[in-house]
């Protein structure tokens, strides 16, 4: 018989069924084949699970990795699974799970599990497994090294020590340290390229800054100069023509043949200078962009010839061969042919300086076509000396003077004009030219009307002519135009170009401008807005609230464009304003917009009957006075004897005060004015009563009934009686 105890744990088989015994001591025994088992419950002792747990699996997104197998190119575990217990995995092999095992065989469906992933869980996990198995699974494991901890417990819960297994993540290789090193040394690489171009944009800046203000001052000298050469000019303008007039006169006077040859030299002389004081002048006129085409419809060959006529004898003289030569064509144009005749003659007269005795001149005007526009080719060619490439390229600069040794006098501008006018006439031109063998300077004129702007220029020209025809006061000479400027070039300037349509008076500031304004009595004053001791503002508000000026319209000039300083202009009544640069014509026509409105404000107290100071005036100041002024004449209108002294004193002013705002504001003198109420309220009470023409010619003030019955006529162009009955007849009719 086999005795076992199974209390020292010895094998179960082959029991019998319902074959067992306890036993007083409560040891319990269990029958089999060849015996019985015995064992007391009570000597049971149950053993911890002692042993750590095993990794038994290792799994990629699901995928089972086992020993040597390669994934993604390289095997992950050279050696089993339990032995390595480390694995390195790229950044995107982040999908992990790890599967372990007990060794608990006492009651493996009593196992349990507690597991943490170092780096990334904060506690530990416990999981329960009936099968001695569990698993972790990881997604997205950023990259890192990370310790997964794992223990294992039987139904007693005592801990087993715990296994670790190492994963470590890779980061990308843009998340390197290396990256990181490279993405800083390329971060200060960029800052310190950067830095350097502000260095350098800032010397440029600096540069240009420098050269800006060197260019600056070149150019404020220049213009110093300039102004000093051109105000200069203007003064030798009128004491050069006072020289050249009476020179005529005497040298008709003179026999003695050698007086008469030192008079020509001087009077030759004279010419010369005073083209020379006016080319100097065309050249302020064209630098200050103020020359405006005229053209004008002509024949190029007349104007060639005329030309040509004109410089033979200085040719005789200076012993030249000069010819013309004109191609066969139809020659007439449309252009600028005042222009074109400065460039003609400053060409010629450089061809006759430039050329020695015994040398050869020639003019030649021929047809070209260029671009299927056909064009005036007008040539002028010299056999004198010539010039280098370089000289050529340089002649139409300003003041440029080749340094050949020649004697001649010049100023270096009459090419640069030749070259500014050729581009308004929007032609070419172009030079030729061989040391000591002479020069051709060529030039080409557009001669068809698509030169369109030319044919435009014409009718503007023209409407111009007849829109800016001079304004006159009526029974008077012309309008007077008081000019406050300080820049007495500008001054000058704008004086010489107003005078063709004004008679101007100037003054170089607000305070002489304003005595002059009360003195002389412009119909329109013109003032800039910078000006010393009294400004163009002050000056404006001035005028307007001075009775003796307020019914003067003013046109404020300035160089600001602010809406501020515009503003401020219309406050203090300005009836306009102008910014700089302007265009002339511009101003002119602005000038003649009031100047037609200030006709129109008087025309219309000529033409109505019933008086409305505001539809008159334009200054409150001015209603004021005509609203005062009527109903004083209205109080005496019966008064035959109320005159014009009356009227002045009871206005508090001066009948010349009076006589200069009646006329300013209705065109009327104060006598006049003062019938032309009595006639307007004669006409007003023929309309509406039926008292006799004696008795209304009583009531308004006349004398006699036939004087005013003539004075009526003149005013309305019919006699009282028929004035009446025509307007009684109007309303009948319209009552039917
Ligand atoms: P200037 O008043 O000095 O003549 P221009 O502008 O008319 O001024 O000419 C500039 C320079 O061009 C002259 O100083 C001269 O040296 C040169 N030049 C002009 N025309 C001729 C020419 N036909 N032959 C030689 N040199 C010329």
């Amino acid at each position: 018989m086999v005795c076992m105890d199974l209390n020292q744990g010895k094998g179960l088989d082959n029991l019998y069924e319902f074959c067992s015994l306890k036993l007083h001591d409560g040891t319990l025994c269990f029958g089999r084949l060849d015996g019985f088992y015995m064992f007391t419950p009570e000597n049971i002792v149950l053993t911890p699970t002692a042993r750590a747990p095993m990794f038994t699996d290792f799994r990629l997104f699901n995928r089972q990795v086992a020993c040597g197998e390669e994934y993604n190119g390289r095997i992950l575990f050279a050696e089993s699974l339990n032995k390595r217990r480390s694995v390195t995995l790229d950044y995107d092999e982040n999908f992990v799970t790890v599967e372990f095992s007990s060794l608990n065989f006492t009651n493996p469906a009593q196992t349990y599990f507690r597991y943490q992933l170092e780096g990334l869980d904060k506690e530990w996990i416990e999981i329960s497994s009936a099968e001695r198995q569990g698993a972790a699974t990881y997604s997205y494991l950023p990259p890192g090294e990370y310790r997964f901890r794992v223990m294992a417990a039987g139904n007693d819960r005592v801990w087993s020590p715990e296994s670790v297994f190492r994963i470590e993540v890779r980061p990308p290789f843009w998340a390197t340290l290396w990256a990181k090193v490279s993405y800083f040394c390329c971060f200060a690489a960029f800052w310190w390229l950067f830095f350097l171009f502000l260095r350098k944009r800032n010397n440029r800046k600096l540069l240009r800054m420098k050269e800006q203000e060197t260019e600056r001052q070149k150019e404020y000298l220049y213009q110093m100069k300039f102004r000093f050469f051109t105000n200069i000019s203007h003064e030798l303008r009128t004491p050069l023509t006072l020289i050249m007039a009476p020179l005529g006169v005497i040298r008709k006077k003179l026999t003695d043949e050698k007086a008469i040859r030192q008079l020509d030299v001087v009077s030759k002389n004279a010419q010369e200078l005073y083209n020379l004081v006016n080319q100097l002048l065309d050249f302020r006129k064209v630098e200050m962009k103020m020359e405006k085409l005229n053209p004008t419809f002509g024949n190029l060959e007349e104007f060639v010839h005329s030309i040509y006529s004109c410089f033979q004898a200085f040719a005789v003289e200076k012993k030249l061969d000069f010819r013309l030569s004109v191609s066969e064509g139809s020659w007439n144009v449309c252009t600028d042919f005042d222009k074109l005749h400065k460039i003609i003659n400053n060409l010629l007269s450089n061809a006759f300086k430039f050329t020695s005795e015994g040398g050869a001149v020639t003019l030649v005007l021929s047809e070209e076509e260029r671009g299927g526009r056909p064009f005036a080719r007008i040539s002028v060619s010299d056999t004198g000396i010539g010039m280098t490439q370089d000289e050529a390229a340089r002649i139409w600069d300003r003041f440029y003077q080749v340094q050949n040794g020649t004697k001649e006098v010049g100023s270096g501008i009459g090419l640069h004009l030749v070259k500014e006018y050729v581009q308004m006439l929007r032609g070419e031109i172009s030079v030729e030219s061989a040391p000591g063998k002479g020069s051709v300077f060529t030039l080409l004129l557009p001669m068809d009307s698509e030169a369109g702007e030319m044919q435009e220029a014409v009718s503007s020209a023209v409407s111009r002519e007849a829109e800016i025809q001079p304004e006159k006061t009526e029974g008077e000479g012309k309008k007077k135009i008081l000019l406050a400027e300080d820049n007495a070039d500008f001054r000058n300037f704008l004086k010489d170009q107003l005078e063709e349509h004004y008679e101007v008076l100037d003054a170089p500031d607000g305070e002489a401008g304003e005595k002059m304004a009360i003195e002389h009595d412009p119909d329109l004053i013109i003032s800039d807005i910078m000006m010393p001791k009294v400004d163009g503002i002050e000056l404006c508000r001035r005028i307007k609230t001075n009775i003796q000026t307020s019914h003067i319209p003013v046109v404020l000039l300035t160089a600001y464009t602010e809406d501020g300083i515009k503003m401020n202009s219309y406050e203090v009544g300005a009836d306009s304003y102008i910014s700089k640069p302007f265009n002339y014509d511009v101003l002119l026509t602005r000038i003649r917009k009031l100047m037609e409105q200030q006709k129109e404000r008087k025309q219309e107290f000529r033409k109505s009957i019933n008086i409305t100071p505001s539809a008159i005036a334009i200054t409150t100041l001015d209603e004021q006075l005509i609203r005062k002024a009527l109903e004083l004449i209205e109080r005496n209108m019966d008064n035959t004897e109320y005159s014009v002294e009356e009227l002045s004193a009871d206005l508090g002013m001066t009948r010349v005060t009076l006589y200069r705002k009646l006329h300013g504001i209705t065109g009327q003198s104060p006598k006049d004015f003062i019938r032309s109420i009595r006639l307007k309220r004669a006409a007003q009470l023929l309309e509406n009563t039926d008292f006799s023409i004696s008795e209304i010619a009583d009531r308004v003030g006349f004398s006699t009934p036939r004087y005013f019955a003539r004075l009526f006529k003149d005013a309305f162009g019919v006699l009282p009686s028929q004035y009446g009955g025509r307007v009684r007849g109007r309303q009948e009719e319209e009552e039917e």
